[in-house]
C-alpha cells in the first residue's frame, strides 16, 4: 500500500540543517516527495509504503538537528504522485510567516578544526561557518531565511563554496552565510580616522596594536566590541577612561577554558553554560592574584567572563596568545552598540586607536548576554545574542500584543499565539541613539514575525520615552500596566503559575499608582489584577535622581526619617565625616518636601544601608552599592540578623526599619566588621520578608511566592530568602530564562494586556 503525506512542520526549522536531515532520513528510508521552506516553516510531502511513512513521521521529529526547534507538525493524506526520488524545492513565499529565524550561534567544532587546519582552504578565514554554527539574526533582512535576504547577499559564491552549498551530504549544503577566502567577506585594517592601512594580514596588525596597549575596535556578530590586553593594566585604564566607564566591570573573553581557570572558579554547570553554543557572559568568581589587571573589574568579586565565539575571536586571541581581552560593547557609556563601519569610526574615534573591521554587514545591534551559573541553574542577567530571537512558550494564547518594556535596560515584547518573542537587550532610553534602536527593534521584530499589534502594553511612568511612544500610536488598544505588577506577572508567566500569588517585587524604582516611586512592595496578584499587601515605608529621595548617584542622601533621609535631628550627635564616620552645610540643605530639603519624591524603593534602602556603612557615598553605575554590600556580605559566616519592624496600618503592611538603623549604628559605634555588618542586614531583610509571607498567607490563604524586580539578582539575599520560604512551605517561583530585573519586565506587561482582552 502506496501513501502520500503532506507535513506543515512550524518552529524554527530554517537555517539549522533541517532540510538536508529531512532528505537524508527520506533518502536512507528509500522514500520520495519534497520539502520546501515555506514563510510557515517547511513543508514536506512524502511517499512511499505505508507503513515506511508512519516511520519517517515517527522519527521526523525524534532525529531533528540540535539547533531545531518544532513547535508544531499538522500531517495530511494527499494524493500519490509520480516522483521516484526525494528533492528540495525553492523557497515559497507569500504566505503569512509564521517561522523564526534562530539566534546567532557559536562556531562549531568542525568548523574550528577546518580553521587551524593548515592544509584546509579556509584555514585562518575569519568567517568560515556551516549549517551548524554562525550568524543568523544579526544578518537577517527578511524571511525566509535565505542568502538573498540576508547581508550575505552581495557575496556570490565561488565554484568550491557553491558546489558544498548544493550537496546534499555536505555539512555547508544550504548554509546560507557559507563563505571562503575567495569569495566571501574579508577584513580591513583602518585607523582612528577611517583610512584604510595597506596590509596583508590585519589580525597580525591588530594583534601587534593590543600587545602594544592600544585599544582596538573589532566589528563582530552583533556589533563592534572595544579590546584591549586584560593584563596590561594601562591598556585597560586608557579604555575605562576613554570610555566614560567610571567603575563599572569589563567583561573579558578568555582565550580558552584552561585561560578561564586561572581567572575564576569554574564548577561543572558554569563550565557548561561558557562552552554552549549560545556563548553568553557569565559571571564568576575571580580567583585570588588572577593574572588580571585591577582596573578590568575594580572592586568586584566576580568576573564576567567569555569565551570566543566567532572564528575571528578564535584567531585574534591564538595569533597574539592572549589570556583574555577586554572585550567591551563598542559604544559610550549608555549608548547602543556601534554596528556600521562609519558609524564606529565616528561614535568611537575618541575611544580605539583602531578599527579591525569587516564588509558583512550586521543588520540588527545584538548586545552579549550575560547570565550567572548558579545553584539553581542559569539566571539571566541579560537576555540578548545567542537566545534573541528563540520564543519563549506562553501557558495561555495571546492575541497580537506589543509590550514596549520600562526605561533602564529595556527589552521589548511581541506576543502572539502560545509564544512571546522578547528582544534582544536595547538599553537604557535616554538618548536618542538608543531611542532609535528601541524604534528599529520594534519595526524589524514585527516584520520578520509578522506580528502586526492590536494593543500594546506599556508602563504607568509618564515620563518613560516608551510610554509617550506608546500613547502616541493610533488604531491599536493601549493598556497600561504599573511596573510591579508586570515584574510579577513576568516571574508568574515565565513558571506557569495560575492563580494568586504574593508577589515580592523589590527593585530600584517603579511608577506606583498614588504617583509615589515603589520598589519594595508585596502585592496579592493575579494576572488581571494586584492588591498592594505591603510596601517598605516611605521616605523622601532628596534631588530625585541625585539621590540615586548619591547614596549619603538616602542615608540621611533614612536617618532623619527614624530619627528626627539626634542622629547627627553620633558617633559614627558617616557623621563625623558628613560635610555638614551640605548635609543641612539635604536635610531642609527632606524636611519641606522639595524636590524629594517618596518612595518605598529597596534599592534606595540598599544605597542607604551602603553609605551609613561608610562603604560607599555616591555611586557611577546603577546598583553599585548595593553590589558592593552582597560581596561584602558573602564573606562573613553567618552571624545574626538586624531586626526590622513590620506593622499592620490601615492600608495594609508596612516595613520599617528604625530598629534595623539603631542596631546597625550599635554595631558601627563598636567597630563592628563591615563583612558581618552587611551580612546582618541582608539576613535580616530576608526575615522580615519571610515573616510578611506568612501574615499575608494567613489573611489570604495564598502559599505561593514569586520573588521579581532588580533586587532579586543578588544572589545572597535571593538563595537566603528562597531557603527561608521553603522551609516555611511556600511553594515559591523565581526568574531564570528571564531576567529578574527591568530586561523581563515587557513579558509581564504583554501578558497581563494579553490576558485583559483574551
Ligand atoms: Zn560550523
Ligand atoms: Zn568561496
Ligand atoms: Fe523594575
Amino acid at each position: 500500500m502506496q501513501a502520500r503525506k503532506e507535513i506543515r512542520v512550524s518552529g524554527v526549522v530554517q537555517g539549522v540543517g533541517f532540510r538536508p536531515y529531512v532528505f537524508r532520513l527520506a533518502t536512507e528510508l528509500d522514500l520520495s516527495g519534497t520539502i520546501s521552506n515555506t514563510s510557515t516553516g517547511v513543508t514536506i510531502e512524502i511517499q512511499g509504503p505505508t507503513e515506511l511513512v508512519d516511520h519517517f513521521v515517527l522519527r521526523l521529529p525524534r532525529e531533528a538537528p540540535a539547533l531545531a526547534r518544532i513547535t508544531g507538525v499538522a500531517i495530511r493524506e494527499v494524493p500519490c504522485k509520480g516522483d521516484h526520488t526525494f528533492r528540495i524545492l525553492a523557497s515559497l513565499t507569500g504566505d503569512p510567516v509564521r517561522t523564526w529565524i534562530s539566534a546567532d550561534i557559536a562556531i562549531c567544532e568542525d568548523c574550528l578544526q577546518e580553521l587551524f587546519d593548515p592544509a584546509d582552504r579556509r584555514y585562518l578565514y575569519p568567517f568560515i561557518n556551516c549549517t551548524n554554527c554562525g550568524p543568523r539574526f544579526t544578518i537577517v533582512r527578511d524571511i525566509p531565511y535565505d542568502r538573498c535576504r540576508t547581508s550575505m547577499d552581495r557575496f556570490p559564491m565561488c565554484g568550491a563554496c557553491r558546489a558544498e552549498y548544493e550537496d546534499i551530504h555536505n555539512r555547508r549544503f544550504h548554509a546560507q552565510p557559507n563563505a571562503c577566502w575567495k569569495c566571501g567577506p574579508q577584513l580591513a585594517w583602518w585607523d582612528r580616522q577611517g583610512h584604510r592601512i595597506a596590509t596583508s594580514d590585519p589580525v597580525r596588525e591588530a594583534t601587534e596594536q593590543l600587545r602594544k596597549g592600544e585599544v582596538v575596535a573589532v566589528k563582530g556578530l552583533g556589533g563592534f566590541h572595544l579590546a584591549a590586553d586584560a593584563t596590561n593594566p594601562s591598556a585597560v585604564e586608557r579604555l575605562r577612561q576613554r570610555k566614560g566607564r567610571g567603575e563599572k566591570p569589563f567583561a573579558v573573553m578568555a582565550a580558552d577554558l584552561k585561560a578561564t581557570l586561572s581567572l575564576c572558579d569554574v564548577d561543572d554547570d558554569a563550565r557548561i553554560v561558557l562552552t554552549s553554543r549560545q556563548r553568553p557572559i557569565v559571571l564568576l568568581p575571580k580567583k585570588k592574584g588572577a593574572m588580571l589587571a585591577e582596573a578590568v573589574a575594580p572592586g568586584q568579586g566576580d568576573l564576567g567572563v567569555l569565551l570566543p565565539y566567532t572564528p575571528l575571536h578564535h584567531v585574534l586571541l591564538a595569533k597574539g596568545q592572549f589570556s583574555a581581552l577586554v572585550m567591551t560593547s563598542g559604544n559610550l557609556s549608555e549608548e547602543p552598540i556601534a554596528i556600521d563601519n562609519q558609524e564606529a569610526v565616528a561614535r568611537l574615534a575618541g575611544v580605539a586607536d583602531f578599527f579591525l573591521v569587516h564588509d558583512r554587514d550586521v543588520l540588527l545591534r545584538c548586545d552579549d548576554s550575560v547570565v550567572r551559573s548558579g545553584r539553581r541553574g542559569l539566571q539571566q542577567l541579560r537576555r540578548s545574542r545567542g537566545y534573541v530571537p528563540a520564543p519563549l512558550e506562553l501557558h495561555h494564547t495571546l492575541p497580537a500584543v506589543l509590550a514596549v518594556g520600562g526605561e533602564l535596560k529595556n527589552t521589548i515584547c511581541l506576543a502572539r499565539g502560545n509564544l512571546a518573542f522578547l528582544s534582544q537587550h536595547i538599553g537604557d532610553l535616554e538618548n536618542v541613539e538608543s531611542f532609535t534602536f528601541f524604534l528599529e527593534a520594534i519595526e524589524h521584530l514585527s516584520s520578520i514575525l509578522e506580528i502586526e499589534p492590536k494593543i500594546i502594553a506599556y508602563d504607568l511612568h509618564p515620563d518613560y520615552l516608551s510610554t509617550k511612544w506608546a500613547l502616541a500610536q493610533q488604531n491599536v488598544r493601549l493598556v497600561g500596566i504599573q511596573h510591579h505588577h508586570a515584574h510579577i506577572a513576568s516571574c508568574m508567566e515565565e513558571n506557569g503559575v495560575e492563580g494568586r500569588v504574593i508577589g515580592l517585587a523589590l527593585d530600584g524604582a517603579g511608577y506606583g499608582t498614588d504617583g509615589t516611586i515603589w520598589g519594595g512592595e508585596a502585592l496579592l496578584a493575579d494576572y488581571s489584577g494586584f492588591e498592594r499587601a505591603a510596601q517598605l515605608a516611605y521616605v523622601r529621595m532628596p534631588g530625585g535622581s541625585a539621590a540615586i548617584r548619591e547614596p549619603w542622601r538616602m542615608a540621611l533621609s533614612y536617618l532623619r526619617h527614624n530619627f528626627g535631628a539626634e542622629f547627627l550627635e553620633w558617633e559614627i564616620p558617616f557623621i563625623r565625616r558628613l560635610n555638614r552645610k551640605k548635609a543641612e540643605t539635604i536635610l531642609q530639603m527632606i524636611d519641606k518636601g522639595v524636590n524629594s519624591p517618596l518612595t518605598s524603593s529597596c534599592g534606595r534602602l540598599f544605597d542607604a544601608v551602603a553609605a551609613v556603612t561608610g562603604l560607599r557615598q555616591e555611586v557611577n553605575y546603577e546598583a553599585q552599592a548595593a553590589m558592593e554590600l552582597e560581596m561584602l556580605g558573602r564573606r562573613a559566616t553567618h552571624t545574626g540578623a538586624y531586626p526590622f519592624d513590620l506593622r499592620r496600618t490601615s492600608t495594609g503592611w508596612e516595613i520599617g526599619t528604625h530598629a534595623l538603623f539603631l542596631a546597625m549604628i550599635e554595631d558601627l559605634a563598636g567597630g563592628e566588621a563591615l563583612e558581618t555588618i552587611s551580612r546582618r542586614f541582608h539576613s535580616g531583610l530576608v526575615a522580615v520578608l519571610a515573616r510578611l509571607a506568612c501574615f499575608l498567607r494567613e489573611e489570604s490563604g495564598v502559599n505561593k511566592v514569586c520573588l521579581s524586580g532588580g533586587v532579586f539578582q543578588n544572589t545572597l539575599l535571593l538563595e537566603q530568602l528562597l531557603g527561608d520560604l521553603q522551609a516555611a512551605e511556600f511553594t515559591v517561583f523565581t526568574h531564570r530564562q528571564v531576567p529578574a530585573g527591568d530586561g523581563g519586565l515587557s513579558l509581564g506587561q504583554a501578558v497581563v494586556a494579553g490576558r485583559s482582552v483574551s
